[in-house]
């Protein structure tokens, strides 16, 4: 996969910043393709803490930043969102905790959002925000339901405070049924509550999360995201696993989880879309369904990440240059994928989804000049082992296959 630094880009200089001329690069290209942008993603980057196991641009302890955040996204927005044509269906907020916001900041980044897309002509059919359950007050409530948000996504991720505190989250697990309850009274009935499993150091560890999937499902969630837990590069959690100080939770425990969360999921009637997300019909996430089926979404916020037909960018991923700019924010890296990558990239994308990847896609995929072949020698062993399996001329992950879908979507790409 071609990894072009962002003064590699063709398109004549706008800015002497390269990054600057990057963001413009997608953002023309948005306009004159018709680009279609589906999504927009805003990444709040404030948390009152930093979890052991989190490797997001997150930051703790400079909470006085918090308003000039708001006023830079804002202005970033205007840079950007009085481009796209009609279309945007989604907003996603996420971070970071974007309700540790203060209400003031909030409010006016809601509204301020708001405006430039009512501007626009655009018409949202979900609004996210991401929640920790003790930043949820009656009047954040208020305040989300009132700027245009009608799904709030809940970090409980175990309501047992022994995983809590392995994974170094320090919110008080009865505050997530309260933020629920707050969040509906508000009139928000979307929510979706976030869960990680395979904690490590736990007792009874297959006990632990079958009721805490049980204890999420008494609060009727319209979505459910479970994670199995993930030792990222760099964050502590990962070095206390590289010092011994923690041992995994063994792949067997792990495979029945992951086991037990799809069997117990579907009888409580919800549909399992992709290899982590259930939701009851009709309530599947309409802006992660854009990653996965490789649609043209658009970045705000430091760190945030992009897509515009096959060009994948990030803004930069520190606080004081993103801050200190105007406009267009400097970006860090760009991708542009090839043919063979595009190709590939959907594959690997859609495998995720229990809906798989159309037949016509996979042709492509293998017949790709680079990988083609290489990909379709992994795939009809993968299909003999009984990993993949065609289904109504898509090809899919088998029960089986979903136990080990990153190796086997590893392998594909
Ligand atoms: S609250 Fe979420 S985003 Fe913030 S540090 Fe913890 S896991 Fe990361």
């Amino acid at each position: 996969m071609p990894h072009l630094n962002v003064l590699d880009d063709s398109s004549p200089p706008e800015d002497s910043r390269a990054g600057t001329l990057t963001a413009a690069a997608a953002l023309r290209e948005v306009s004159s393709v018709g680009g279609g942008i589906k999504g927009i993603y805003v990444h709040v980057p404030f948390c009152a803490h930093r979890c052991h196991y989190c490797d997001f641009f997150t930051i703790a302890g400079r909470d006085e930043q918090r308003a000039d955040y708001v006023a830079r996204l804002l202005n970033e927005a205007q840079a950007a969102l009085p481009k796209f044509p009609v279309g945007v269906r989604t907003v996603f907020i996420g971070g970071g905790t974007p309700t540790h916001l203060p209400i003031d900041s909030l409010e006016a980044l809601l509204s301020g959002l708001g405006s430039l897309l009512r501007a626009g002509g655009h018409t949202i059919e979900e609004w996210t925000i991401e929640a920790n359950p003790d930043t949820v007050t009656p009047d954040v409530a208020a305040v989300l339901a009132a700027g245009g948000v009608n799904r709030v996504s809940i970090g409980a991720q175990s309501f047992h405070e022994g995983s809590l505190a392995a994974l170094e989250r320090n919110h008080d697990p009865s505050n997530v049924s309260r933020a629920v309850e707050l969040v509906r009274a508000a009139g928000i009935s979307d929510v979706s509550i976030d869960l990680i499993f395979a904690v490590p150091g736990q007792p009874e560890p297959l006990e632990l999360w079958r009721s805490d999937v049980d204890e999420a499902l008494a609060l009727d969630p319209s979505h459910l995201s479970c994670y199995n837990l993930s030792y990222e590069l760099g964050t502590p959690l990962r070095r206390r696993l590289d010092t011994g100080a923690i041992e995994r939770v063994s792949n067997e425990i792990e495979a029945e989880m992951y086991e037990f969360t799809i069997e117990r999921l579907a009888a409580a009637g919800y549909e399992q879309y992709e290899v982590s997300n259930w939701a009851r019909p009709g309530r599947r996430c309409l802006h992660n369904l854009l990653y996965w089926r490789n649609e043209n979404w658009w970045p705000l916020g430091p760190s945030g990440s992009g897509h515009v037909n096959g060009r994948r960018w990030r803004n930069v991923p520190r606080l004081g240059p993103w801050l200190q700019g105007s406009g267009l924010p400097p970006v860090d890296t760009v991708e542009q994928l090839d043919i063979d990558g595009q190709l590939g990239e959907r594959l690997m994308l859609g495998l995720r989804l229990n809906e798989g990847v159309p037949r016509a896609v996979v042709e492509a995929a293998l017949s790709a000049p680079s990988r083609g072949e290489a990909r379709r020698v992994t795939l009809d062993e993968a299909i003999q082992k009984g990993l993949l399996a065609w289904h109504q001329d898509h090809l899919v992950l088998s029960p089986s296959g979903l136990l080990i879908a990153d190796a086997i979507i590893g392998d594909l790409l």
